[in-house]
């Protein structure tokens, strides 16, 4: 039996339980802390602390083994983890590896994970636009998903106040698919890029190339340094950990802050194995974790619990939390948990080369990464086969060409005579992917992890609304690559499987109707009113922008639901 020999009851009782210290849980601790409670924050993973625990943050490129590249039999032991980006020598240690935490793939997906103090808050690119209302009113007007229970006034207030404890860059764009927020300065484009945004403002209606909105502390306000964060040095390792707190993370603002309030316990090392459901009280009244080091059951009790183990782990815990009230998992009512997962579909990109400008070179350090397009298909009215939309990133850079001809002296000369080539232009796709109750995910009837929890099994697949909307961006992309004097246009899909988009969404789901959906307005379960969801499982549909910052808002605005709400009684 769990809880023999080891603390009381009252000693495991708190206000408030957080499930995952990452994104959205670091504000969900954040925030409840701010508002008195006490509060427990469960994490599956290590502790990581800002600073202390950045071990490759300050070497230099020739200080790691292998120069920064994962040795070959590391990259064949984990074929999933090495597919993204961001796997080098000098981040590994924040990603999941394959063998340690397997799951079950009825489809391919590649499920890119960080289990730690931080989550994927570490690893991030710090992306971070708002949605619009034609991302909330999205589906109500394409019957593609259930309505959204909220629009973006229901949230613009809390991502004015995120925005402002997290630091984001950016212009204030003025567009309406991409709602300006309280900016610190943005970082500005290179001279191809500049260039490329006002070609595509002179000859398109309704098409933008701004500055990338990212969560860098461009320049720090009072409320930053008082977190002990400074600016961004633009030195581009985020990555690894940045020892001046130059961007956003859990690590280095969210969870300090809240341990800084003498309210917040944070138990690392803790696998949250279920939620508690009392039938004679009709609500949830605690977690049973297991301890990763001693494999003990322990079980941990609180007034209110917030879901932030990131949105397939999320759908996991749930669809474990069963009982005689909820035999298909807790709040499972509706029996749409763990359906209408869906995600970003990154796959196609294109890249050219631009031979003007030579006169201008760039040292290539935009920690914002260059230039945003926001969604321009199918935004005020249906013009396309296909529904909803994508954006896209785009950069210019400029390389020094390498001449290895000749050997000897010739040889050393040749490779010392670097010079500049042309610029090279890129640009990703950002596709929205819509929510299909065929793309699901359940638990493994019979297998189980290390931890005696069933693994989780994921069937998530493409469909032919992305495939038509990568064909148009490579054609919109194309043409405007074409008009704006770009040559050796080479458009590409890569055919990854879902997942390596790390934007997965859905499961527990938000509505209206609690027979179509899991979670109300405030995001909190239809059906246990004091278990609130607001990673993004959460997500009624998945916009074309990066979702982070709503994760964040949302999180907000529903713990300040939450202590009102307790505040009155109602929990
Ligand atoms: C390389 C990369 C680039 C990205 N770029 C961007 C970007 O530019 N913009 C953007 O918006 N997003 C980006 N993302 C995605 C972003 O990181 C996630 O959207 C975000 O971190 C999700 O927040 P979260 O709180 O839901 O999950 P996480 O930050 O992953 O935190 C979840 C936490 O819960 C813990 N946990 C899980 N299960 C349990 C359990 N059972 N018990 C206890 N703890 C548990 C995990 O260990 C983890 O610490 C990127 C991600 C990666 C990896
Ligand atoms: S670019 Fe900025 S945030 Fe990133 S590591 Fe450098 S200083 Fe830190």
């Amino acid at each position: 039996m769990a809880n023999l020999n080891i603390d009381s009851v009252k000693s495991r009782t708190f206000d408030a339980i957080v499930i995952g210290s990452g994104m959205s849980g670091g504000w969900a601790a954040k925030e409840l802390t701010g508002k008195g409670l006490k509060t427990l924050v469960l994490e599956r993973g290590r502790d990581v602390k800002h600073l202390k625990d950045y071990p490759t943050t300050n070497l230099y490129p020739w200080e790691f083994p292998h120069h920064g590249v994962i040795p070959t039999e590391v990259q064949e032991a984990n074929p999933i983890v090495n597919r993204c980006y961001a796997f080098g020598e000098d981040a590994a240690h924040f990603f999941v590896k394959d063998k340690e935490h397997p799951y079950v793939q009825e489809k391919p997906f590649d499920w890119i994970r960080g289990y730690q103090v931080g989550g994927k808050s570490l690893l991030w690119a710090r992306q971070t636009q708002r949605w619009s209302d034609f991302d909330f009113e999205g589906p109500a007007r394409d019957g593609f998903a259930v309505d959204w229970p909220i629009r973006y006034s229901d949230l613009a207030p809390w991502y004015s106040y995120v925005e402002k404890f997290a630091g984001i860059s950016g212009n204030r764009d003025g567009i309406a698919e991409l709602p300006d927020g309280e900016f610190l300065p943005a970082f500005p484009l290179n001279a191809v890029e500049d260039y490329f945004s006002k070609h595509v403002k002179k000859s398109y209606q309704n098409r933008h190339v701004i500055s990338a909105r990212c969560a860098h502390l461009s320049k720090p306000n009072p409320i930053h340094l008082e977190q002990g964060r400074g600016q961004c040095q633009e030195r581009n390792l985020c990555q690894r950990g940045c020892p001046f707190g130059g961007y956003f993370s859990a690590n280095s603002s969210t969870i300090p802050w809240a341990l800084k309030s003498g309210l917040c316990t944070l138990r690392p090392f803790s696998v949250v194995e279920s939620i508690i459901y009392d039938e004679k009280l009709g609500k949830a009244t605690g977690v049973r974790i297991i301890d990763t080091n001693t494999k003990q059951a322990i079980e941990y009790f609180a007034d209110v619990i917030f879901v932030n183990a990131a949105a397939l782990n999320t759908n996991l815990v749930l669809l474990n939390s069963t009982s005689n009230r909820f035999p298909n998992g807790l709040g499972n009512d509706s029996g749409v948990l763990g359906k209408y997962v869906a995600f970003h579909n990154y796959s196609a990109h294109i890249s050219a080369e631009y031979d003007g400008f030579k006169e201008w070179t760039t040292d290539g350090r935009n920690p914002a990464g260059g230039g945003y397009i926001p969604r321009f298909r199918n935004v005020y009215k249906q013009e396309t086969n296909f529904l909803r939309g994508y954006a896209a990133g785009f950069s210019a850079y400029r390389r020094g060409t390498d001449n290895s001809d000749g050997i000897g002296q010739t040889l050393k000369d040749n490779l010392a005579k670097k010079e500049l080539g042309n610029w090279g232009v890129g640009s990703h796709m950002m596709g929205e992917t819509i929510p299909k109750e065929s793309n699901y995910v359940t638990l493994d009837k019979s297998q189980k992890d290390q931890w005696g929890v069933p693994l989780l099994k994921i069937s998530v697949d493409y469909d032919d609304n992305d495939e038509k909307m990568k064909k148009d961006y490579i054609e919109q992309m194309t043409e405007m690559f074409t008009s704006a004097g770009f040559k050796n246009i080479r458009a590409e899909s890569d055919h990854r499987a879902p997942g390596l988009d790390i934007h997965e969404m859905g499961g527990v789901r938000m509505g209206n109707d609690p027979k179509t959906s899991m979670l109300d307005k405030w995001n909190r379960l239809h059906a246990c009113k004091n278990v609130y969801v607001t990673d993004g499982a959460s997500m009624t549909s998945t916009s074309c922008q990066n979702p982070s910052l709503t994760y964040m808002a949302m999180t907000a605005r529903s713990v300040d639901h939450a202590v009102s709400e307790m505040k009155k009684g109602n929990i």
